[in-house]
C-alpha cells in the first residue's frame, strides 16, 4: 500500500497590483531554485482588473502578451501556522513584473517605486525610510466597547497576540496593536524600513492580518469605511529622508517647526501635487467619504504640526530618555487608505516630494488650525486648496497635472485610467451606505 500523501508546502510569487490587491502563483517550495531566475508566467491584462474583479474593457493589453513575475528573494515572508494548527505555512515572495526577456515592464508598480527610490539615491543623495500604519475593522466579538479601552483591547487580544507573533515571524517588526476610536476598530503599526521594502511591508501587514483573521474565522476589513455610521480606517505613511551615510535630513533644530529646508521643499512638492496624487492614494469612490473635514484624515492640502486634520503632519518627537529629535523626526502623510497600492502610492508621493526639492518649491500651506475652520480668504492667503471631492475629480487633476503625470510610465497610466473609469461606472448607482458595504467586502 502506498503511504498517505501529505500536502506539499507551497511558495507563492506575488505582485501587488495597481489597486492594491496581492495576486500570484504558487509552486512546490523545494523548486524555488528553478523559479528564482525565470519566475512564473503572468498576464498583462491582469493589471487592468477592477476591485470588482472585472477587467476594464478598454485596457491597453486585451487578450495579448505574456510576462514573468521575477522574485526578489530578499522580500520572502514565511509564517508558520498560527491559531489554526492545520493551516499551511504562509510563504510568499514579492516579485517584479518583467517582460519574458527580463526587461522591466512599464506598468509594474514595484518597479516604478524602485526606480524612484534609485532617483532619490542617485540624483538627490537621499535614502527613504518609511512605515505604513493600518487601521481596520475586526469583529472579534459582538459587544461594543469604549474607544481605546482595555475592554476593546481584551476583545481583540487573542487575535492581537497571534498577529504580533506572525508579523514578527514574517520579519515585519511590529510595534503596536491598539484599539482605535471606532467600534470594532483596531490599528497595527510597524517599524520603518528603507526603500521598496517599506511598501512590501505594508502588504505583509495586510496579508498576515488577513491570514490570522481567516485562521480564527473572524471578519476583517481594511476598507476606508465599512458602514455609513462607522469611523474611517486610514493608512498613514510616515516618511523620513536620510543622506547616504544614514543621517536624518528632514530635521533642523534651528527652524520653528523643526523642518529642514530639504524637508520644506519636499513637503511643498507633496502639497502642490496632492490633488493629483489623491488619484493614487485615495483611489476608490469610497475614499472620498473619508477625506472629509473632522475625520482626522485630510480634506485640504496643508501641513500642520501635530495636526491630525492636516494631510501632512509633523509628528511629535519625545525628549524623554535622552532620545534624539533628529532620529525620530518624520512626516506623516494621512490622505491615504488601504484601497491604494502601497507601491504605487508611495512612488507617487516620492515623485511629488522630489519635484518639490528639485524645483525648490516654497512651503506656504502650513496651519496649526483646523483647515476647515479657516474661511476661504484665509485659506487662499496661505495657499491651502481643498482636496478633490470625488475619485472622478482626482483623476481629472491627475490628467491635468502634466508636470506630475509625465513621471509615470504611459502603459501604467493608461491601464490605471481604464480601470478606474470602469470602476466608477460599476459603482455609480451605489448609495453612500452601499459603497461602504461594497468595499468592505472587497478590502
Ligand atoms: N481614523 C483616522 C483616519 O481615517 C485616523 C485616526 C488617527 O489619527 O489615528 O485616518
Ligand atoms: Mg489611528
Amino acid at each position: 500500500m502506498s503511504p498517505r500523501l501529505t500536502p506539499l508546502p507551497m511558495t507563492t510569487l506575488v505582485t501587488t497590483d495597481l489597486i492594491g490587491i496581492t495576486r500570484g502563483r504558487s509552486f512546490p517550495s523545494d523548486e524555488l531554485e528553478h523559479y528564482q531566475a525565470v519566475g512564473c508566467g503572468w498576464v498583462p491584462a491582469n493589471s487592468a482588473l477592477t476591485p470588482q474583479d472585472i477587467i476594464a474593457s478598454s485596457n491597453p493589453w486585451g487578450a495579448y502578451g505574456d510576462l514573468r513575475l521575477i522574485p526578489d528573494l530578499s522580500s520572502r515572508v514565511t509564517v508558520g501556522s498560527g491559531p489554526d494548527a492545520n493551516a499551511p505555512v504562509l510563504d510568499f515572495i514579492h516579485a517584479d513584473i518583467r517582460e519574458t526577456d527580463g526587461q522591466a515592464w512599464g506598468a509594474c508598480p514595484r518597479t516604478l517605486l524602485r526606480d524612484e527610490i534609485e532617483r532619490y539615491h542617485d540624483e538627490l543623495g537621499l535614502q527613504v525610510n518609511a512605515a505604513f500604519e493600518h487601521e481596520f475593522n475586526l469583529h472579534a466579538g459582538v459587544a461594543e466597547h469604549a474607544a481605546f479601552s482595555l475592554e476593546a483591547q481584551r476583545q481583540g487580544a487573542e487575535f492581537g497576540g497571534w498577529l504580533l507573533s506572525a508579523l514578527r515571524a514574517g520579519g515585519v517588526e511590529p510595534e503596536m496593536f491598539l484599539p482605535e476610536y471606532g467600534k470594532h476598530q483596531y490599528e497595527i503599526t510597524c517599524r520603518p524600513t528603507l526603500g521598496v521594502a517599506a511598501a512590501d511591508r505594508a502588504i505583509n501587514v495586510r496579508e498576515i492580518t488577513r491570514e490570522i483573521a481567516r485562521q480564527m474565522g473572524l471578519d476583517l476589513s481594511f476598507a476606508p469605511k465599512t458602514a455609513a455610521e462607522a469611523v474611517c480606517n486610514g493608512v498613514h505613511l510616515h516618511v523620513s529622508l536620510l543622506d547616504l551615510a544614514g543621517q536624518p535630513m528632514l530635521y533642523d533644530a534651528g527652524t520653528s517647526n523643526g523642518l529642514s529646508s530639504i524637508g520644506q521643499h519636499w513637503a511643498a512638492g507633496v502639497l502642490h501635487f496632492l490633488p493629483a496624487l489623491c488619484a493614487f492614494t485615495a483611489p476608490t469612490p469610497l475614499s472620498y467619504q473619508r477625506l472629509q473635514p473632522h475625520h482626522w484624515s485630510a480634506s485640504y492640502a496643508c501641513l500642520g504640526q501635530q495636526n491630525r486634520e492636516a494631510a501632512l503632519r509633523i509628528c511629535p518627537t519625545v525628549t524623554l530618555g535622552g532620545k534624539s529629535a533628529a532620529q525620530q523626526f518624520n512626516l506623516e502623510f494621512r490622505a491615504m487608505d488601504a484601497t491604494a497600492s502601497p507601491h504605487l502610492a508611495m512612488a507617487a508621493l516620492l515623485i511629488a516630494g522630489r519635484l518639490g526639492i528639485e524645483q525648490r518649491l516654497a512651503l506656504n500651506a502650513v496651519t496649526d488650525e483646523i483647515p476647515d475652520s479657516l474661511n476661504d480668504e484665509q485659506r487662499k492667503a496661505r495657499g491651502i486648496v481643498a482636496l478633490p471631492a470625488s475619485l472622478a475629480q482626482a483623476l481629472d487633476c491627475l490628467r491635468d497635472s502634466a508636470a506630475f503625470n509625465e513621471w509615470l510610465p504611459k502603459p501604467l497610466l493608461d491601464t490605471y485610467y481604464a480601470l478606474k473609469t470602469e470602476e466608477l461606472a460599476l459603482t455609480e448607482q451605489l448609495s453612500p451606505a452601499d459603497l461602504c458595504e461594497h468595499y468592505a467586502r472587497l478590502y
